[in-house]
């Protein structure tokens, strides 16, 4: 920008960094395609883990994409944008997060030929955006009908390549039963599932309860450890004299006064127990401390109760057993409480947890999570957690495609002739896009240790002939093969959603030509470590 004396005038303050037209958008591209590059080999069944440290030093050892981007600290905006799209496919179908960043760089990658033989990006993106609309139809064409052995493959699917040792089968069963329990109305939602997970064991003596699970004891071994016909109390107060907040000191001088004193203590902490008791109650949950005598009255009584439970797990008590939580034992009746067949201390391991079974909400499902360490469990319920989403996904929607690249190397193949039958120079773009989509093929291939290019001449070659469109790569083996007889099979919806999202990311990103960026406070850089927070891909250099 120049004034009439050829001064430049300057507009933005100093510091300010500028990019601008092809050098924006190489920037933003190399950006995005590095996250891309930063999960790829994670893809796939045979796909590797990744060890995440973070700044506490907590490890975190996971295969799955938006777990790693979510605790990596990207800086640069543009790849912050392909983080998104990770935690959108997460949102909408708990699938497919590698698959939708892996496609958003390829799709990236792909313009770069066509931005520098000058194709302009609006050409581009329409060009993009016709693609993504065409696949979605292919894809539904594709598409067959989720059956329960279908839906138990889903569970398969999605929980091989993770690191759950193996059990992928056992675990599938017990993904399906949870799905199933939980749905409602025709919908799955996870949240409801209560996950409680204790170390010791191994993978396969995870289980599925109906009902919910606490990890706690009662309170006092006279306590009965099974109540039958449970009537439950669930009190959001101690059931203790409250202490004062001051150290306050209360003289006695009159051992009758001192005993009197005692005696007044004691028969509020009796009337607590016989208010439960008269409301009918034979569980107590209580959210706060539990005194030592009212323990010895509840057990005398034959309540069971425990103590200090989590807000939440109160809560999750509340909509299972249909009680209401009491902020005043005083107040409490019996329609406050909730109802439950069984209430029974089992031992899980080397410790003992409260089941609460026969809920009057059918609905209330826990998953009880065993593993070696902390680290084997934490990825266990994160498999559980994705899978249970999609096998929700397949049961909503009811619709499942091949996987193990069949519909990739299927889009490439149509989306290439569409590209001829809409012509122009949006050709260009639909066969750049036609393109971009055997990246999942070629990357499930590579990570596999098998040869890329030969797997993806032989799924074309299957392809092309009649009845080979659910073709996908044999790991096994390295051949072509149908993979809707060898039940690798996923919900439509992860398919769709990757590519919108994907195609979305991109084509943000391509219509960016000018980036100005105001110059960044100084960077925390809590591990000392240079190449963190500094300039371009920041967390991602250092990280990987
Ligand atoms: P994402 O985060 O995208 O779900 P995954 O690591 O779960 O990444 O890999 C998913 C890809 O692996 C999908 O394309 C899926 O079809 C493929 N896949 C899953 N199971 C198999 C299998 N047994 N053989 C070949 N490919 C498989
Ligand atoms: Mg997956």
């Amino acid at each position: 920008m120049y004034g009439s004396g050829n001064q430049p005038i300057i507009v933005l303050k100093e510091g300010t960094e500028r990019s601008k037209d092809k050098e924006a958008q190489f920037n933003n591209i190399a950006a995005a395609k590095a996250v891309a590059d930063s999960i790829r080999s994670t893809l796939g069944p045979k796909g590797m883990d990744k060890m995440l440290v973070d700044t506490i030093g907590e490890v975190i050892i996971t295969n799955d994409g938006v777990t790693i981007l979510k605790e990596i600290d990207v800086q640069h905006p543009a790849a912050k944008m392909v983080v998104e799209v990770a935690k959108t496919q997460d949102d909408e179908c708990g699938d497919g997060t590698t698959s939708a960043v892996v496609l958003a760089g390829e799709l990236l990658k792909q313009s770069e030929s066509l931005i520098d033989s000058n194709v302009h990006p609006t050409v581009i993106t329409n060009g993009y955006k016709l693609a993504a609309a065409k696949a979605a139809e292919i894809l539904n064409g594709m598409s067959v009908k989720a059956d329960d052995k279908r839906v138990k493959k889903v569970a398969m699917t999605a929980l091989t390549g993770k690191s759950i040792g193996g059990e992928g089968d056992y675990l599938s069963d017990v993904v399906v039963k949870a799905a199933k329990s939980i749905l409602d109305d025709g919908k799955v939602n996870v949240d409801n599932i209560k996950i409680e997970k204790k170390v010791g064991g191994v993978i396969r003596d995870t289980y599925m309860v109906e009902g919910i699970v606490i990890d706690k004891q009662r309170v006092h071994p006279r306590m009965p450890k099974k109540v039958e016909n449970a009537k439950i109390a669930l009190l959001a107060v101690p059931m203790e004299i409250k202490k004062t907040e001051m150290d306050a000191q209360i003289s006695i001088h009159d051992p009758t006064a001192m005993a009197a004193f005692l005696a007044e203590e004691e028969s509020t902490l009796k009337a607590m127990v016989d208010k439960v008791k008269a409301a009918g109650a034979n569980v107590v949950f209580c959210q706060k401390g539990v005194d030592d005598l009212v323990q010895h009255y509840m057990a005398k009584q034959g309540i069971f109760g425990c103590r200090r439970l989590k807000q939440t797990d109160l809560e999750a008590l509340a909509k299972a057993t249909g009680g209401s939580i009491v902020g005043n034992i005083a107040e409490l009746t019996a329609k406050d409480l909730g109802n439950a067949k069984t209430v029974e201390e089992r031992a899980v391991g080397a410790e003992d947890m409260t089941f609460i079974t026969g809920c009057s909400n059918p609905k209330a499902v826990s998953i009880v999570i065993r593993g070696g360490t902390e680290h084997v469990m934490d990825e266990v319920e994160r498999a559980l957690h994705d899978a249970i989403r999609v096998v929700g996904v397949a049961m909503e929607d009811g619709k499942v495609v091949a996987g193990a690249g069949a519909p990739e190397i299927e889009l490439a193949l149509r989306l290439s002739e569409y590209a001829s039958s809409v012509g122009g120079r949006e050709q260009l773009a639909i066969e750049a896009f036609a393109k971009a989509m055997e990246i999942i093929p070629w990357t499930i291939s590579e990570n596999a240790g098998i040869d890329s290019i030969d797997s993806i001449i032989k799924l074309k070659a299957a392809h092309d002939k009649k009845g080979g469109k659910n073709f996908g790569l044999n790991l096994e083996t390295g051949e072509a093969a149908d993979m809707l007889e060898l039940d690798v099979v996923e919900p439509l919806r992860v398919k769709t959603q990757a590519i919108s999202s994907a195609t979305e990311v991109a084509n943000m990103i391509l219509r960016i030509d000018d980036v100005i960026a105001s110059r960044r406070a100084p960077p925390m850089n809590p591990m000392g470590d240079p190449n963190m927070g500094g300039p371009g891909m920041g967390g991602i250099g250092g990280m990987m």
